[in-house]
């Protein structure tokens, strides 16, 4: 089955869901999620959304503030913009209905200091904004009778024209699948986004329900699944973070650059049952103490004069270092020293979360590790979101625009999917007019071949567990090239093994998910290996410090054909 819009979204979180309501206004939109709308990163956001608000706050410090935090690597012109164009876009979300705490005198909304910002300028609601914000949105995307949305519907892979090209010739031959190796390079302007050969006519998406790949033709797509927390063992996003748009990019032939740069929070739950479950940084911020299991020695000071209050990044490798030396599960955060009735008061949701599971925080203390939070690489795009695959846009978590560079400052991403999502709605006419006077090409059914039901789960089971491990033991917080090589070999074989198997079988949601997080699980591992120095998040002990004189630059990848 064929649907035809003349936009097709790919997500809807914030991205998502900001650029469909826009494009309404140009076209029809067809809207993918693959689970229930409100299923997203954007709903799990606690802190807020940066942007300039006060009059004592400038421009300047806060793109100033963002350079700082991505170690110099920004692209200007990005930061420029998305800093510049962030109050309007907050001021759209307000006339879209969501709310902000409002200011304690009344006056305005209350803005929050977070860590790497010079000023107060993190607006919020409460501790969940995300959610807030994905509630206005979505209340607002299903009143839009020009956009029809798809729930449960899982992209599995973009079309593309050269895709079609060769899905035709490979028929006529007889053969089926194969996925072609990663072309790396050190990147540099010269590497975004620029040789427009192919063009992107839509996506296949499996309808979980029943199974079925539906073809999904559009004028415009527009990705925006958010990032990719799920390659990593721990990790603070939801399960629909499995990486599909990078890996769907990738194997389409867009650029993806800085994929090296996973920002790791220092404190999620460790718990069976706790899903992910994010343990705030204002806990240190009130007085929780990190403490090692056993001796309860209080083990910050050891790694940074600031203790407890360090940044999030020394906190995050203090953490790993003690776990992997000491062959820890877990360290231990303590607040009960802290009376009980101000722990109650000033974290009632991790209070009653950790109780639920059996745990007081007010008497005892809280087992966590870090935990892989935001991917700030991704697929590169221009400022408009514009990837190097026509008639293909990326925006949000999925997309790599420079903004953050070698690290992300707090609260500058869902400024970054609000800004960039609209930049590339401001083109919605102009690519919808370019992709219609192109010929028209016939998308061809889903062809499922030879293929069989699988009667051997277990092997999507191990494999997903694999990878999360070793990504999480090898190619984590902190990095040598003796562990990137490791895992480098061992994810090829199960890419390997995945490979064959997607081919052989009929595809499910899980296996699906699998072969993006071993592609995603590859792309990382070979940017971490491809830069020769530290720097941001990207520590490795064969190379420490930062070399500007040769990896000032970005690493870009593409697929090769
Ligand atoms: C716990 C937590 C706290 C955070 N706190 C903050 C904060 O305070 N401030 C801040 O700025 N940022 C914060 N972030 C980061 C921020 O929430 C995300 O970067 C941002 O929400 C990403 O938005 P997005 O629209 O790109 O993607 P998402 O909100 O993740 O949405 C992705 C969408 O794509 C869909 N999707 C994915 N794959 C497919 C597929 N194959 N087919 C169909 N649909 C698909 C999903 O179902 C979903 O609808 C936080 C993140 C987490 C996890």
């Amino acid at each position: 089955m064929t649907r035809t819009h003349d936009f097709l979204v790919v997500g809807g979180g914030i991205a998502g869901l900001s650029y469909a309501l826009k494009a309404a206004r140009v076209g029809r939109v067809g809207l993918l999620a693959k689970r229930a709308l409100d299923e997203s990163n954007t709903r799990w956001a606690q802190g807020g959304i940066a942007a300039v608000w006060d009059p004592r706050d400038s421009f300047e410090a806060h793109i100033r503030d963002t350079r700082v935090a991505g170690a110099d690597l920004n692209r200007s012109e990005a930061v420029e913009v998305c800093v510049r164009e962030g109050p309007d876009r907050i001021r759209e979300l307000i006339a879209l209905g969501v709310r902000f705490t409002p200011a304690d005198d009344g006056d305005g909304f209350h803005l929050t200091r977070e860590g790497g910002h010079s000023e107060r300028r993190v607006l919020h609601f409460d501790d969940s904004t995300g959610a807030e914000v994905q509630r206005a949105l979505v209340a607002a995307v299903r009143a839009e009778p020009r956009i029809e949305v798809f729930e449960r519907h899982l992209a599995v892979d973009l079309i593309t024209e050269r895709k079609v090209a060769r899905f035709r010739a490979k028929r006529a031959l007889g053969i089926r699948g194969g996925e072609a190796q990663a072309l790396l390079g050190p990147g540099g302007p010269e590497a975004w986004p620029a040789a427009r050969q192919d063009r992107c006519l839509g996506a296949y998406a499996l309808d979980v329900r029943d199974e079925r790949v539906v073809a999904f033709q559009a004028g415009v797509t527009m990705l925006a699944t958010g990032g990719a927390g799920k390659v990593y063992l721990y990790t603070t996003n939801p399960d629909i973070a499995s990486g599909d748009g990078m890996a769907m990019a990738f194997r389409a032939g867009a650029t993806l650059g800085n994929m090296e740069f996973v920002q790791f929070h220092p404190t999620c739950l460790y718990h069976p049952e706790a899903g992910n479950f994010l343990i705030s940084e204002a806990v240190r911020g009130e007085g929780g103490v990190l403490r090692l299991p056993g001796s309860g020695e209080a083990f910050m000071a050891r790694h940074d004069p600031r203790r407890d209050l360090a940044p999030r990044d020394v906190v995050a490798r203090a953490i790993d270092h003690e776990m992997k030396t000491r062959g820890l599960e877990c360290v231990h955060l303590d607040i009960a020293h802290v009376p009980a009735d101000v722990v109650v008061r000033r974290f009632p949701t991790i209070h009653a979360r950790c109780l639920e599971l059996g745990i007081d925080i007010t008497r005892e203390p809280i087992p966590v590790v870090p935990a892989a939070h935001y991917f700030c690489g991704g697929v590169a795009t221009d400022l408009s979101g514009r990837t190097d695959i026509l008639s293909l846009y990326a925006a949000g978590e999925v997309a790599c625009t420079g903004l953050h560079g070698a690290n992300r400052l707090a609260s500058n991403s869902l400024l970054e999917a609000a800004v960039f999502a609209d930049r590339a709605a401001r083109e919605a006419e102009a690519a919808l007019g370019a992709a219609r006077s192109k010929a028209p090409v016939e998308i061809p059914p889903w062809d499922e071949g030879d293929s069989v039901p699988s009667d051997e789960g277990v092997v999507v089971l191990h494999n997903w567990d694999e990878i999360r491990r070793l990504m999480w033991n090898y190619v984590g917080i902190v990095r040598t090239d003796r562990r990137l090589a490791r895992a480098r070999r061992r994810v090829e074989m199960l890419k390997e093994e995945i490979e064959e198997y997607y081919w052989n079988f009929r595809i499910t949601s899980d296996l699906v998910e699998l072969r993006n997080l071993a592609t995603v699980a590859d792309l990382v591992i070979r940017c971490a290996q491809a830069r020769r120095e530290s720097r941001g998040l990207h520590l490795n002990l064969d190379c420490p410090g930062a070399d500007d004189a040769r990896w000032l630059r970005d690493t870009t990848l593409r697929r090769a054909w």
